[in-house]
């Protein structure tokens, strides 16, 4: 049966384009098509500067999320990623397969150090290292499969390289994985710069839609979303980034195409209501079940101490077998 992982970083709350990019085709698709483990990896959370006590409760809430997504621990392993001392053990045999150089050539990590250094901040040593980690837990459960938005493309492509290389060098050990996408909504942007990607690591602002919105925020949110003067309504990512990042949502919320809903709209203003509707919707019964979690604490808990359990007995033999590989 096909393996699947994919993970979330607790670095703020979960997006639209969480959801849309990722959380919403592990629910629909990927749970029941395949073995498949989800982990909030929180480990991830540490690259940049960071408070104790928000990473646990953006933790605690990614998790809940995922729950309330419709993530079913009958049918799925859901854990978080330090409950499993494997992942940091396969990292470092990871760092020791893996360049400098490559981990400098990473798009994330030129972007994220930018940030760093715009904000008067050192830059970590982890946010370099950062991709030896991921290919570590996506490797350990030898994994087919990591279904994520197309910001993580390149990450994944690394792991590929890493696997081939340590199976070369110390002979076969990993599965070679490959990235997948939603054929829609890979790549949700920001409401007010259409320009850069709906991320929840980045400051609040009104471009950003949250998975725990009320539905009077998410109406204004895109009814306010930057588009263009335009007027007419047209599909092009690159001319008209605006009008296309909310056909694009409006698609992945009903199931449609954005290049035949374009068709459908003379107005933006027609536009954005529906969107703003769709988006609505979408998230109401997410944050409906959110709330029910969250008043029954235990049921999570339970969930991540099941789940830890499993992806360790899961990664064990495979981290293992890697230490022996190297001659430790
Ligand atoms: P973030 O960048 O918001 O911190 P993560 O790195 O935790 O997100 O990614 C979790 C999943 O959500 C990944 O599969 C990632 O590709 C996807 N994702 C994140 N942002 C977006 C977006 N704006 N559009 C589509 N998918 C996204």
């Amino acid at each position: 049966m096909t393996r699947i992982f994919s993970g979330i970083k607790p670095t703020g709350h979960l997006t639209l384009g969480n959801y849309l990019g990722a959380l919403r085709r592990w629910v629909q698709v990927d749970q029941h098509a395949a073995d498949a483990l989800f982990s909030v990896v929180d480990l991830h959370a540490l690259t940049v500067d960071h408070d104790p006590g928000r990473v646990r409760r953006l933790s605690r809430q990614a998790a809940t999320l995922m729950l309330a997504a419709g993530l079913d621990p009958q049918v799925c392993t859901l854990f978080v990623q330090s409950h499993v001392d494997e992942h940091t053990r396969l990292a470092y045999l990871m760092e020791c397969t893996a360049s400098d150089g490559e981990m400098r050539r990473m798009i994330q990590y030129k972007e994220k150090e930018a940030q760093e250094r715009a904000r008067g901040r050192s830059v970590r040593l982890s946010l370099l290292t950062y991709p030896a980690l991921m290919a570590a837990d996506i490797l350990a459960y030898q994994a087919d499969e990591v279904p994520v938005g197309e910001d993580q493309t390149q990450h994944v492509e690394l792991t590929r390289d890493l696997a081939v290389r340590f199976n070369q060098r110390y002979g076969h050990t990993f599965t070679v994985p490959r990235a997948t996408r939603p054929p829609v909504a890979a790549r949700v942007m920001d409401l007010q710069d259409p320009t850069s990607k709906m991320g929840k690591s980045h400051a609040a602002t009104a471009g950003i839609i949250y998975l725990l919105d009320e539905p009077e925020a998410i109406r204004r949110k895109v009814m306010r979303a930057v588009t263009d003067s335009g007027g007419e309504v047209a599909y092009d990512r690159e001319e008209r980034p605006g009008v296309a990042n909310l056909l694009d949502v409006l698609a992945a919320c009903t199931d449609g195409d954005p290049e035949r809903l374009a068709q459908d709209y003379d107005s933006y203003g027609a536009l954005k209501k529906d969107t703003a509707e769709a988006v609505v919707e979408v998230l109401r019964p997410v944050r409906e079940r959110h709330a029910e979690l969250c008043a029954r604490p235990q049921i999570v808990a339970d969930v991540l101490r099941e789940g830890a359990e499993r992806a360790r007995a899961l990664a064990r033999p495979t981290v293992d077998a890697a230490f022996a590989a190297v001659g430790l």
